[in-house]
């Protein structure tokens, strides 16, 4: 599982399903997004480490986020854990240019790694800080999706949520999707389990 194309295929066959989705996948190269010493291995289906001890995340991961976040042209997205922004990248293409993907990361040498790598993308803004309580400035979202692993969800996240959005974010290693009805209510589905780094709180 060594070639572009073979890890393509591998996604469409089992977890992309939306067109939009499957030609984000065509259009973002992960090896963009890669250290330079794992370049040779960017379209293996599992994580690799990038800076300061985090990971970018498998492409089975992000493929399945991003079915269940159900992202859509013209959006405006808050996404919590930057990293090295290939789940940004992705986001950023199935919006399009009139929609917005915020994007926080807590870890300076990150910031500014996610920040070069996403330098062509003019939808897409990044912030240095952490995103425990979201992201008050921009609120409310369509959508939000959190890629480390929380304790509990911070009803600030829910706030910043538009009525009929929805939240993704892993708690204590399970995927969580919460749809917020129109009225405000919150559903909750487990989504199976995933491993991430954790969510930092201070
Ligand atoms: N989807 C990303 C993976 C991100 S790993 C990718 O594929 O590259 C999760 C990221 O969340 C890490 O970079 C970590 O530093 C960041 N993070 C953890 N807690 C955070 C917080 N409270 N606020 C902002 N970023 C946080």
């Amino acid at each position: 599982m060594l070639t572009r194309e073979k890890l393509l295929e591998k996604l469409k066959k089992t977890v992309l399903k939306t067109q939009i989705i499957i030609e984000a996948f065509e259009d973002v190269d992960r090896a963009d997004f890669v250290l330079p010493e794992h370049k040779k291995n960017a379209y293996i289906d599992e994580p690799l480490p990038i800076l300061a001890e985090q990971t970018i995340s498998q492409p089975t991961t992000v493929a399945i986020m991003t079915e269940i976040l159900k992202p859509a042209i013209g959006m405006k997205i808050l996404e919590v854990g930057t990293g090295s922004g290939y789940q940004t990248a992705i986001l950023a293409e199935v919006v399009g240019k009139k929609g917005k993907i915020y994007t926080l990361e807590r870890i300076p040498e990150l910031f500014e790694f996610a920040k070069k790598n996403l330098e062509e993308y003019e939808n897409i803004e990044n912030f240095y800080g952490n995103g425990v309580d979201g992201f008050p400035s921009w609120a409310p979202y369509d959508r939000i999706i959190v890629t480390a692993d929380a304790t509990e969800v911070s009803d600030y996240l829910l706030y910043q949520l538009k009525p009929e959005g929805i939240l993704i974010i892993p708690v204590n290693g399970e995927l969580m999707k919460i749809e917020k009805t129109e009225w405000g209510d919150k559903k909750e589905t487990p989504m199976g389990n995933f491993s991430f780094v954790p969510l930092v709180k201070d």
